[in-house]
C-alpha cells in the first residue's frame, strides 16, 4: 500500500497502481476520439479458397492516438466495452464501413455479391431498435441486407441470450449474414450451431498457426469443418499466413481463408487500387 498523499489508491497493489492509471487516461482519452475522428478503418479481404475469389471484407476498427501513436483494437475495445462507449464507436464503424461499401460499388460494379463483415458487440446488439436502425443505414448507402454479416462472439450469449438470439434472428429474417468469430476459443456449445441464427464460423487463428505439424490442432480444425457441414455452416480461417497452410486448408471442401498470406488489413485508399485484381471480369 502506499503511504505517500495519494493514499486513496491503497487498495491497489503496488505496480497495478500504474496499469490502472493507465487504463483510466486510456479510458479518458477514449470517450473523446470519435469527435476528434481519431477513428479509421481497416479492411481484410475474406478469399475462397478453391476459386481465389474475394468474397468480403471484414472492417477493423484502428485509433492513431495524438500522443500514443497507434493504439491496438486490443487494448481499447475491452474498455470501450466496459464503459459503454462501444455503442458509439461501434455503430459509427457500422455506417463508415457501409459507406465504404458503396463506395467500393460504384468503382467496382461487377463486385455486386462482395459482403462487408463487421465485428458486433454485445451492448451493441442490445440497443432498442437496433434492427430498424441497422435497416436504415443499409438502404442510406443503397445496400441489400445480404451485403452485411456480423461477427458475433460466443460470448454475446452469456447475458440475456434469449434477447440476444432474438435479435440475431430478426437480423437474418431481415438477411443480414451473422457469422460465430474466434470459434474454438470461448464459451463455445453446440447449442448456439443450432439454436442460433449463425451462417459462418470463424476459426480462430490459434488453431491455423500450427496445421502443418499435423498435429491435434489440425484434427480440431477439421472437426470444425465436419461440423459446419453437418449445421450447413459456411467456414471462414483466420490468420493463414503461410503457403503450406493454405494448401492444407484447400484440401478441405469449402473453406473461405483471411490472413496475412492472402493480405494484411488496407486502409480504404490502399483496398481500393487492390480490389483491381478482382473488379474486373
Ligand atoms: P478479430 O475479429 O479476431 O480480428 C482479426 C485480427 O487478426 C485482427 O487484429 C487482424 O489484424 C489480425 N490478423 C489478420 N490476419 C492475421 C494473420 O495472418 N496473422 C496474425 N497474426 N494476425 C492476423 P486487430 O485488427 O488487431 O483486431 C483485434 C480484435 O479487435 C479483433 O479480432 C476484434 O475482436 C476487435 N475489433 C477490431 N475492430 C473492431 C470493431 O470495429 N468492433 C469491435 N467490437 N471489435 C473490433
Ligand atoms: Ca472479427
Ligand atoms: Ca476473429
Ligand atoms: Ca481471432
Amino acid at each position: 500500500a502506499k503511504s505517500s498523499g495519494k493514499a486513496q489508491y491503497a487498495i491497489f497493489q503496488p505496480g497495478m497502481h500504474d496499469y490502472v492509471l493507465g487504463q483510466l487516461q486510456l479510458a479518458n482519452d477514449l470517450v473523446g476520439a470519435l469527435d476528434r475522428d481519431e477513428f479509421y478503418l481497416e479492411y481484410q479481404p475474406i478469399i475462397a479458397l478453391n476459386t481465389s475469389h474475394i468474397l468480403g471484407i471484414e472492417a477493423l476498427i484502428r485509433w492513431q492516438h495524438p500522443q500514443r501513436g497507434q493504439v491496438s483494437p486490443i487494448q481499447f475495445i475491452a474498455i470501450a466495452e466496459e464503459t459503454g462507449l462501444i455503442i458509439a464507436i461501434g455503430n459509427w464503424v457500422l455506417q463508415q464501413a457501409c459507406h465504404h461499401l458503396r463506395q467500393i460499388l460504384l468503382a467496382y460494379p461487377s463486385l455486386d455479391r462482395l459482403f462487408i463483415s463487421v465485428n458486433l458487440s454485445a451492448k451493441q446488439l442490445a440497443q432498442l431498435n437496433f434492427v430498424s436502425w441497422v435497416t436504415e443505414v443499409l438502404r442510406a448507402n443503397h445496400l441489400s441486407p445480404s451485403q452485411l454479416q456480423f461477427e458475433i462472439t460466443e460470448n454475446l450469449f452469456i447475458h440475456d441470450a434469449s434477447r440476444a438470439a432474438q435479435t440475431l434472428e430478426q437480423l437474418r429474417q431481415l438477411g443480414v449474414g451473422i457469422s460465430l468469430d474466434d470459434f474454438g476459443t470461448g464459451y463455445s456449445s453446440l447449442n448456439h450451431l443450432y439454436q442460433m441464427s449463425i451462417q459462418t464460423l470463424k476459426i480462430d487463428r490459434s488453431f491455423i498457426g500450427d496445421i502443418e505439424s499435423l498435429g491435434e490442432k489440425w484434427d480440431v480444425v477439421q472437426a470444425i469443418v465436419a461440423l459446419a457441414r453437418i449445421f450447413q455452416l459456411q467456414v471462414i480461417a483466420e490468420g493463414v499466413e503461410t503457403p503450406g497452410q493454405r494448401q492444407q486448408l484447400c484440401g478441405l471442401s469449402c473453406v473461405a481463408a483471411q490472413g496475412y498470406l492472402l493480405s494484411r488489413p488496407l486502409p480504404f485508399q490502399t483496398l481500393l487500387p487492390w480490389l483491381d485484381n478482382y473488379g474486373n471480369p
